[in-house]
């Protein structure tokens, strides 16, 4: 029920979207002149491997051997049959997941963390700035940080440092220094839209330092896509031909894309991207150029939004509270490449707490949202009486969001 690859087996290269896509990507725009913003537009943010990686149009990319031996702690990850919730459905559909919670933060998101403080090591960086929502991808880089030996200054989302002091403690711990933001407005309970403008704004602002983000850029899903190439050999291993479906939560698109990117060229699989109906971006944004924060610092990006000024309700899926959506994602969308469905909170948890009563494993309540949508599809295929396969991502554990959990079992949970 379970596929572990050895660990030789992690691949050695990532897979680049981009030539593929059913559409060209259009550029991210410089906000003042609107042109296409120019690698001198990048370079006080981001190091020159990262911004080559963000425009290319290669089909592979080498991994740096350093990157390897990192990723090596925990990759391969496990791809693993939900037997115990198929039988629970009583579904004819065979249930597979890609199990990302085993990383040392507990999530997808040390794959990206891990190539980025390498290149910002690797051209003399010595501090990097970043945001975080709930605190999950601030955990991933400062574990980053810690192995290459950089400074980790994170700006995180006020509403989440007040209530969830251990992902501070963890980011702590590996010796990242963490703020509230926005740092200029005590009051305000901040976004990640608010945390990005302050991160960048440290970072424009220091020779010494860069800033990196968690999810929506190209280079990010492109270092994801070790998930879905991964889960493409195990899903031969455990003798299956292909997925009639890959569904992922998408916050940003990172996990979603570094799941499913791999698939594209697989034109007979269906791709779902599911996000909450109380942040409905992908389902209910309109498709224009926006910044990716709320000040309006970064680029345009070509992407689903609802606005840079949107700010979500204080949901427990932190990392899905985002007013945008990757550009490769959007990309997909658009086409009809991609469908995209949204769930309110409470259906989720239901979900996610069924999920943790059959397999075991507590879901990120992000990663409750994929589940929920799982769960749809096997019922739907019971119905129709219909083998399906099903992959999905499972993109990090729910150990540090008991409180969400607490509030569910115990009917205080905001249902939207
Ligand atoms: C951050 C996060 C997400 C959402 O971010 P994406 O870039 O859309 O993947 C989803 N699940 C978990 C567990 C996360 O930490």
């Amino acid at each position: 029920m379970r596929w572990i690859l050895p660990s030789e087996r992690l691949p050695e290269a990532w897979f680049n979207v981009v030539p593929e896509l059913p559409a060209p990507l259009d550029p991210p725009l410089h906000p003042g002149t609107r042109q296409p913003v120019g690698p001198d537009d990048l370079t006080p943010l981001f190091p020159m491997a990262l911004i080559g990686q963000e425009v290319s149009s290669d089909p592979w990319i080498d991994v740096p051997g350093e990157v390897l031996d990192v990723l090596r702690m925990w990759r391969p990850t496990p791809l693993v049959r939900a037997r115990r919730l198929e039988e629970a459905l009583g579904t004819p559909a065979r249930i597979y997941y890609k199990d990302e919670s085993v990383s040392p933060a507990g999530s997808h998101k040390p794959n990206t963390a891990v190539p980025q403080a390498f290149y910002n090591k690797q051209e003399g960086v010595a501090r990097l700035t970043t945001e975080t929502g709930a605190g999950q991808w601030g955990s991933a880089l400062a574990f980053a940080c810690a192995l290459f030996d950089l400074d980790c200054k994170v700006y995180m989302v006020r509403a989440s440092y007040e209530q969830k002091p251990y992902r501070r403690v963890m980011m702590e711990t590996w010796g990242a220094t963490v703020e509230a933001s926005p740092v200029d407005e005590p009051d305000h309970p901040g976004s990640l839209g608010t945390a990005i403008s302050d991160a960048v704004r440290d970072a424009a602002g220091r020779a010494d330092s860069h800033y990196s983000l968690g999810s929506v850029l190209n280079h990010v899903l492109l270092h994801q896509t070790v998930i879905g190439l991964e889960a493409k050999e195990q899903l031969a291993l455990a003798g299956e031909e292909r997925p009639d479906i890959v569904i992922g939560c998408c916050g940003g698109g990172s996990n979603l894309g570094g799941l499913a990117l791999p698939f594209v060229p697989d034109r007979d699989v269906d791709l779902l991207a599911v996000e909450p109906s109380s942040c409905p971006t992908l389902t209910a944004g309109t498709f224009d150029y926006d910044f990716g924060d709320t000040a309006g610092t970064t680029p345009l990006l070509p992407m689903y939004t609802l606005g840079r000024d949107f700010i979500p309700p204080p949901i427990h899926a932190g990392g899905l509270r985002y007013h945008g959506d990757a550009p490769i994602i959007s990309n997909l969308v658009k086409s009809g490449r991609m469908r995209a469905t949204a769930y309110p909170q409470g259906k989720v948890f239901e979900a996610a707490v069924q999920f943790a009563r059959t397999q075991g494993t507590i879901p990120a309540p992000e990663t409750g949202h994929a589940v929920r949508a799982v769960i749809d599809e096997a019922l739907r295929a019971k119905e129709e009486g219909r083998e399906r396969v099903i992959l999905f991502g499972f993109s990090g554990h729910g150990l540090l969001d008991l409180q969400a959990y607490d509030d569910f079992l115990g009917g205080r949970l905001d249902q939207g």
